[in-house]
């Protein structure tokens, strides 16, 4: 068997893979008539698969959530690999300026750009996932994309309601790429207008430093006490100062299905009013940004 190709600098080399993609790729749209981009500019992060994070999240979310450990071995039986031996790797999709800018005027539906980058935007990000996993696994390293794998479910957590084996935020959360927001939302660098994505590989990378201890410091509600602009953007009252109700987020979404076939053409839904027109959509939120 070919020994993995040995890369001088690994970070680097996958920031720069991620980033070739979104960046260049005509694979990046929003399938409009103008063949608009679907994301802009994206950030990467790396964490340890031995991240005490990880095993936090088992507990707090429930003993179905994966560890890397479990859904790499889940992937590759006879691998012996220890938790150490492996990095995540996540990355955030920013939408981009016009985007951002339709979904601003919105009061109940999405608009056409944001309903298309939840469809196919999320379409690029399944592209960018299978992307990195063929272009490691040319240089014969083992990787999986943990929500691409057939063992891949949503359970219910005690806690938290439905949850999925594992979640692209708080992989991105653990790899230093932001914090959560009182919508749920994860604040990061590029604001909380984005997705993100994720693959577990048998790849020694530095972890990205995590500039905060707390899982929600970027949120100006749980930092000061202040803000609650995602609360007022919400049209289905599922935002409070309790957090975000899944199951009421959930009901509208489903009652943007009629809007946007009727609307927009094609099949899909969306919301992320929360998102935008908010103080943290495109950046970390400080109390100016209130005025
Ligand atoms: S809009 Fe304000 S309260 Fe809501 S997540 Fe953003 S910073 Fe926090
Ligand atoms: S996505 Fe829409 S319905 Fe769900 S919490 Fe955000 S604003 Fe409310």
């Amino acid at each position: 068997m070919k020994a993995v190709k040995r890369v001088k600098d690994p970070a680097v080399w996958l920031e720069t893979i991620i980033k070739r993609f979104i960046n260049k790729s005509p694979e990046n749209s929003l399938q409009n008539e103008k063949n608009e981009k679907a994301w802009a500019d994206p950030i990467v992060g790396f964490s340890s698969g031995d991240d005490s994070l990880y095993k936090f999240y088992k507990e707090d979310i429930g003993d179905f959530y994966w560890t890397p450990l479990e859904i790499f071995t889940k992937t590759f039986p006879r691998s012996r690999v220890t938790s150490d031996q492996l990095t995540v790797i996540s990355w955030v999709l920013p939408h981009t300026d016009a985007t951002k800018f339709d979904n601003r005027k919105q009061t109940v539906y999405p608009s056409e750009r944001w309903a298309r980058a939840r469809i196919y935007g999320e379409e690029v990000n399944v592209k960018l996932r299978k992307h990195v996993v063929a272009t490691l696994r040319e240089s014969r390293y083992k990787i999986v994309a943990p929500v691409l794998s057939p063992f891949c479910k949503t359970k219910m957590s005690k806690r938290y309601g439905f949850a999925s084996t594992w979640s692209e935020r708080h992989a991105a959360y653990a790899s230093g790429l932001g914090t959560f927001g009182l919508c749920d939302g994860l604040i990061t660098p590029k604001g909380k207008a984005m997705r993100c994505g994720s693959v577990v590989a048998h790849i020694k990378i530095p972890p990205t430093k995590r500039p905060y201890n707390v899982h929600n410091a970027y949120c100006l509600f749980f930092s000061n006490g202040i803000c609650k602009k995602c609360v007022q953007r919400c049209p289905a009252r599922a935002i409070t100062e309790k957090g975000h109700d899944k199951v009421k987020c959930e009901k509208h979404l489903q009652t943007t299905r009629d809007y946007v076939r009727s609307h927009f053409g094609f099949k899909g839904y969306g919301c992320g009013l929360c998102q935008t027109s908010v103080p943290c959509e495109s950046k970390i939120p400080t109390e100016k940004d209130l005025k």
